[in-house]
């Protein structure tokens, strides 16, 4: 448990870097709004992002359009986090379990859609099942009844990660670490 819950930490802290390791969505002084104004830039604004790994500080630079009143922030549009505290990885997670109601509120999100992602019935069939093997990734984190199952081996993506942050910081292709 101490495991996990280290290298979810280490997950999250190389995510959180990877996310601000560009110019924060800093376009100069003004960007065009979504309908056609000059929106000008006001400061970078912090936001809390939970994703699979770990909730993330995010640093974005903020634009205001003084015409309609609103924000306008180009790296939650980059990152399709506009109006939304949750990663798309969350969000798609939490459609296949229905619904984000349930986990709408504070820090337990993940503990929670974890739990109903991997039930004990779900671990009872898998041990019971013709499986020999599930492979799963670190990206979720198990109930503990999943992590005592045999037939689940977890594969740890810290890596992975730490490989894409590497090659970012060397302007050397990422896509190709997917394809190779
Ligand atoms: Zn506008």
């Amino acid at each position: 448990m101490a495991i996990r819950a280290a290298s979810h930490r280490i997950g999250g802290s190389l995510l959180e870097r990877l996310l601000n390791a560009d110019g924060k969505g800093y376009q100069g002084g003004a960007v065009d709004c979504a309908k056609g104004h000059r929106a000008r830039f006001v400061e970078h604004r912090g936001k809390e992002l939970i994703t699979v790994l770990a909730p993330v500080s995010v640093s974005r630079a903020y634009y205001h359009c003084e015409a309609c009143g609103e924000g306008v922030i180009p790296k939650d549009v980059a990152l399709d986090i506009v109006d939304t505290g949750f990663s798309p990885g969350v969000r798609r997670m939490m459609g296949q379990v229905g619904g984000k109601e349930a986990f709408e509120d504070g820090g337990k999100d993940l503990e929670v859609l974890a739990g109903v992602l991997v039930t004990t019935k779900a671990v009872e069939r898998i041990s019971d099942s013709a499986l020999d093997e599930l492979v799963v990734t670190d990206t979720i984190p198990l109930s503990p009844a999943a992590a005592g199952c045999k037939r689940i081996r977890v594969l740890s993506i810290a890596g992975l990660l730490a490989e894409t942050m590497l090659r970012i910081s060397n302007e050397d292709s990422v896509s190709s670490l997917f394809v190779e």
